[in-house]
């Protein structure tokens, strides 16, 4: 984003943004951790355990908290979940496990979950103390391609079974969406790279960054060379507005904002605007705005076409974003970008409601909001285009690949998961259960 008078970096100074961008959610201590584990019920067929994506033995791992077994308590969560430690900070547990704890039904205050399960495991992630022992090797080499969290998960556990993976990551960095899009607030200290350390400590994974597929190697090329392949590209495109203009002077991309501020050096040298629209309703929508208003926005609001209820973000989400001072509008569509020299200066919005068959449609009134950055966040697809002979070669459904439930594409040897298949729920946790599943089935298919 260019610099000018209403967009500018330093809107706010270096301690302000240090404290603005403080962690959402600070770790539990000891004492704090054994009062939060002694609430559990340690309920039988568990309603949390059945909640979370990856199967995580929830009342175990509690319970070997509160006998201060922090290894043997991190070993539950990571041996499901090897992102157990940015899943602890970035799932959105009030939809996930702690919607169903039986305390949020009896008292409506679950058992912090997703706090016990970073207090089980960030010690052993930070001390690198290893859990996991590779099986004897097998002698085959798998294919990764993508260096996120589908990609990563899929990598540890075969390398757990002894198989050889070269991980294949677009990326200067490896980590994904953990490492460039996920908000800063939710994982402070470079966490994702002590994780992504963590996870290659096994062994057996070798790691090519800046390597794409369609760049620099095919499909085909990939399944000349190696026993099996595992594709977790994500998605590289955003959705546009479809508007005139829309990619004018002040439009930007939620998400490669996003990644320009977990990548600076200095939060404080990022350009801002003064008064921010954000069009979208999803986790994105909700970061960007959040984090615009960190480093000193003034005015941001978020402009959402349907109510809250369809909006992706959830309702502790909304109201997280609601008290940083981000306004939340429902129910506006954005019908024409309204330029000034050659640049976005604000939006016009058509209102709008769902007629008797539940279709959404216009009112008939309209208003419109002043903007000096307007962030797209509506979205994300596939790029097809970058990514060579791929698309040909699988079956894709909606723009994405089809997979079936061990995650197998319609090719023998190829895999998928994470944001890039079809039918999955486009968070971190999700990519790692992906992840995971497949690496199961490549074994037994390397194994025949
Ligand atoms: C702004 C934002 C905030 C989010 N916040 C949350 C959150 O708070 N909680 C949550 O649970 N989920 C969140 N999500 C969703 C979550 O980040 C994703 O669901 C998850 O990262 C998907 O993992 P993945 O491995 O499929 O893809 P990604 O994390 O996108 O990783 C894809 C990897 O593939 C690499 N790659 C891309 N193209 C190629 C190529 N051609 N060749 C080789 N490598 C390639 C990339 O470099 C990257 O390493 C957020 C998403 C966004 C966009
Ligand atoms: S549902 Fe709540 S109380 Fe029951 S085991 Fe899970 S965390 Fe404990």
């Amino acid at each position: 984003m260019q610099a000018r008078a209403d967009i500018r970096p330093g809107r706010l100074n270096e301690a302000e943004i240090e404290s603005n961008f403080g962690d959402m959610h600070p770790p539990l201590g000891r004492p704090e951790a054994l009062v939060e584990a002694d609430r559990c019920y340690f309920c039988f067929d568990a309603p949390c355990t059945t909640a979370c994506p990856t199967d995580i033995d929830i009342p175990g791992f509690i319970q070997k908290i509160r006998s201060d077994n922090l290894k043997g308590s991190a070993h539950t969560i990571l041996r499901e979940n090897i992102m157990g430690g940015m899943c602890s900070r970035v799932c959105p547990t009030e939809v996930l496990c702690e919607e169903v704890c039986v305390r949020t039904t009896l008292e409506d205050k679950p058992v912090r979950i997703g706090l016990l399960q970073r207090y089980a495991t960030d010690s052993v992630i930070r001390d690198k103390l290893q859990l996991f022992q590779r099986h004897e090797a097998t002698g085959k080499h798998v294919a990764v391609v993508g260096g996120g969290p589908a990609s990563l998960s899929c990598a540890h556990r075969l390398a757990t079974l002894g198989h050889q993976v070269t991980v294949l990551n677009g990326a200067e960095k490896a980590g994904g969406l953990n490492e460039y899009g996920i908000a800063a607030y939710k994982t402070v200290d470079n966490f994702a790279q002590t994780e992504v350390d963590y996870i290659l400590g096994v062994g057996g994974i070798e790691v090519r960054n800046g390597e794409s597929l369609g760049a620099d190697f095919s499909l085909t090329d990939l399944r000349d060379q190696y026993d099996a392949v595992f594709l977790g590209f994500g998605l590289g495109g955003v959705n546009q507005l479809g508007l005139d203009n829309d990619r004018s002077e002040g439009i930007v991309d939620a998400v490669e904002y996003i990644a320009d501020l977990r990548q600076a050096g200095s939060k404080s040298e990022l350009p801002v605007g003064r008064k921010v629209l954000v069009i979208g309703g999803g986790m994105t929508a909700i970061d960007v705005a959040v984090q615009s208003k960190q480093l000193g926005a003034e005015e941001v609001t978020i402009v959402y076409r349907r109510g809250p209820e369809q909006m992706g973000a959830s309702g502790y989400e909304q109201n997280f974003a609601q008290t940083w001072g981000v306004r939340i509008r429902h129910w506006l569509a954005p019908s024409q970008l309204l330029m000034s020299d050659g640049r976005v200066s604000g939006i016009h919005f058509d209102y709008t409601r769902l007629d008797d068959n539940g279709k959404l449609t216009t009112t008939g009134d309209s208003c419109e909001m002043e903007a000096d950055v307007v962030f797209k966040a509506i979205g994300q697809q596939v790029l097809w285009e970058a990514l060579g002979d791929a698309r040909q070669s699988l079956e894709i459904k909606r723009g994405r690949i089809a997979v079936n439930d061990s995650r197998k594409t319609a090719l023998a040897d190829v895999w998928a998961g994470g944001d890039c298949i079809y039918g999955g729920e486009d968070l971190t946790v999700s990519a790692v259960q992906d992840g995971k599943v497949a690496a199961m089935d490549i074994d037994q298919f390397l194994q025949q």
